[in-house]
């Protein structure tokens, strides 16, 4: 993580004492000399004791900012706001403001593999340090953020960038760069954040990273550490939180070693999760993204708000028409809409799938057992189905939970959700909390017989014959570790994406690409994309830098719900190389 750049940018400080120096604790300056010092240890107690310093030497609106930027976010995490400022346009800005072109540029991505390291550089070479000083705040950086973010099209926003960069300084560059990217790489996770803030303000960490999962908000949360105000803040509806996942079980022994004696066996329905909130008389569904897409299921309010309190609940939304699930696919066609048509309201009716329960009446329910919170779930439901009016009966639903005490059980019941159009099992713990944005083994999932990764494409290049003017061909990757964001290339795939996806992709390529070689024949492009890929079999390589190779991969479907976080890791491969073919 320390690479020489970053430890000789500290090494030039004047002195170290001004991190801590009240005066300068609002500069955006102090957050870079900050944030290069924590790049500059692996020690995850040194990283604390820095960031915590630095806090003490802040404003209260300061800290707030500061937190959110630590750990990589340009907005609290409850706002749905985004600036959109991908690589490529600020490539373009660096080139803009320091006068270099893009063909000087490139290498030096290519070399320092960091869109901020670039800045630095490139702003130092060209003696910006000497005729910019910095005087940036973390207020000012705030408003560049919203003013991007309110600002429409391309050359506009460019426009507001380069105004910006223009006054910054070369570590000012940097950092503005490596927040707009939405990555600092510092070797900092929003956990550490979390770690620091609550040694800073001796405060206990579960408590600051509850209200952090509550408010969604880790600025909040350091303002609360501040103000030894934990205590007071509860659920808010329309604030949506992070989603609890499931690991994948190996096989049935697998299940039995890590369950109690009785468990919850559930289907596994192959929809996109959804978070319904539903009170004062009004029904927000999030995504796993915790982006609100209300908009585009008009059918699930209504039945929604048929529930007699307020509640909080998780579940699938799902394409189906009676009894009958439909494929994940004619799901596709009503995700890709702006506007969902009456026509296709008919087409594809999609319904709620409620599996569990966050909040209800008055209750916060995380910490409950999920056989608690199942039953208070099951009340909710049953009430709302008596009050639901005819049209809506059916569009809440609940899942339903087996209590199973066998293992050797589950083929059966696995080959029963598959005849119900289910893709596989949940198998959950029935004591376990409700864990936000954590991968445990208390939820297990026992998926398809195919195996499949969840891969992110690195870079893309032109295909041939019919696809010659489409970036058909893309090569991808999985994450090293669930802690350690590298990305590993794992295989290239040519086929299984119609050619209306290919076309839309492209153009998605095209703005976000980070390097072009062969006269943009080939680009390595931003890591967003999320793909999941099936494959004959797993092979050890020398090709790709992870070890591994997919012997003819070919792409399922595209993830957009899913994140560059929350993709395979090199571990499932391995496990998949040795032969467990269940991910
Ligand atoms: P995966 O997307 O393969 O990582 O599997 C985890 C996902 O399974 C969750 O995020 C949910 O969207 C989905 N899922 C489907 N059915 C259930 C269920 N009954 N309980 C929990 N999650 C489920």
């Amino acid at each position: 993580m320390a690479r020489t750049k970053k430890i000789a940018a500290v090494e030039s400080a004047p002195s170290k004492s001004k991190v801590t120096a009240g005066r300068t604790g609002g500069m955006l300056e102090a957050f870079a000399r900050t944030a290069d010092e924590v790049a500059a240890t692996t020690k995850k107690l040194e990283k604390a004791r820095l960031l915590g310093a630095y806090f003490h030497t802040l404003s209260d609106d300061d800290l707030v900012r500061a937190a959110r930027y630590f750990a990589g976010h340009q907005f609290a995490l409850n706002d749905a706001r985004t600036t959109n400022v991908g690589g490529g346009m600020l490539r373009d800005a660096i080139g803009e403001v320091t006068g270099l072109e893009v063909e000087n540029l490139r290498p030096r991505y290519v070399r320092l593999g960091d869109s901020g390291e670039v800045a630095f550089e490139a702003f130092d070479e060209t003696g910006r340090g000497k005729v910019v000083k910095p005087t940036f705040t973390l207020a000012e950086t705030e408003s560049l953020i919203e003013r991007l973010s309110g600002t429409r099209g391309t050359k506009n926003k460019r426009e507001v960038l380069v105004e910006a960069l223009r006054r910054a300084a070369p570590l000012e560059a940097k950092y503005l760069v490596k927040l707009l990217i939405g990555d600092l790489r510092i070797g900092l996770q929003e956990g550490l954040v979390e770690d620091s803030i609550a040694r800073a303000f001796e405060r206990p960490l579960a408590q600051v990273a509850r209200v952090n999962m509550l408010a969604g908000d880790v600025g909040e949360a350091a303002l609360c550490a501040r103000r030894d105000e934990l205590a007071g803040v509860s659920m808010r509806l329309f604030h949506p939180i992070k989603f609890m996942l499931a690991t994948a079980a190996a096989d049935l022994a697998d299940v039995a070693r890590t369950m109690p004696a009785e468990f919850f066996v559930e289907d596994k329905f192959d929809g996109i999760r959804g978070q319904a909130h539903v009170g004062q008389g009004r029904v927000a569904l999030f995504t796993r993204t915790l982006d609100e897409v209300t908009h585009r299921f008009p059918e699930l309010p209504a039945p929604l708000k048929h529930l007699s309190t307020d509640a909080i609940l998780d579940g699938e939304i799902l394409p189906a028409r009676g009894a009958q699930i439909l494929p994940f696919a004619e799901l596709q066609k009503r995700l890709g809409r702006k506007t969902v048509s009456d026509e296709l309201l008919a087409e594809v009716p999609v319904v709620f799938v409620a599996y569990d329960l966050l909040y209800a009446d008055g209750r916060v329910m995380f910490d409950e057992p999920l056989a608690e919170r199942r039953r208070v779930l099951e009340s909710l439901i049953a009430k709302a189905d008596e009050k639901a009016a005819e049209k809506n009966a059916g569009t809440l639903r609940l899942s339903a939970a087996k209590r199973v005490g066998d293992a050797n059980e589950l083929d059966a019941e696995f080959d029963a959700a598959r005849s119900r159009g289910n893709e596989g099992l949940m198998i959950k713990d029935p004591r376990s909390s409700y864990k936000p944005g954590k991968r445990g083994r208390e939820w297990l999932k026992l998926k398809r017989a195919l195996a499949t990764l969840d891969v992110v494409v690195t870079s893309v290049e032109v295909g041939h014959g019919k696809r010659r003017n489409l970036l058909s061909d893309y090569t991808f990757a999985v994450r090293r570790a669930a802690e350690d964001a590298e990305l590993l290339n794992v295989g290239k795939a040519y086929s299984g994406l119609t050619d209306a996806e290919l076309a839309e992709l492209t153009d998605w390529f095209r703005a976000h690409t980070l390097q072009e070689f062969a006269h943009g024949r080939v680009r390595v492009v931003e890591p967003k994309i999320v793909l999941e890929v099936t494959f004959d079999r797993v092979q050890e390589s020398k090709r790709h830098r992870s070890g591994y190779a997919l012997r003819f991969p070919r792409i399922l479907r595209r993830r957009d719900d899913k994140s560059v976080e929350e993709i395979d890791t090199l571990d499932a491969v391995r496990r998949l190389a040795e032969g467990n073919d269940e991910v």
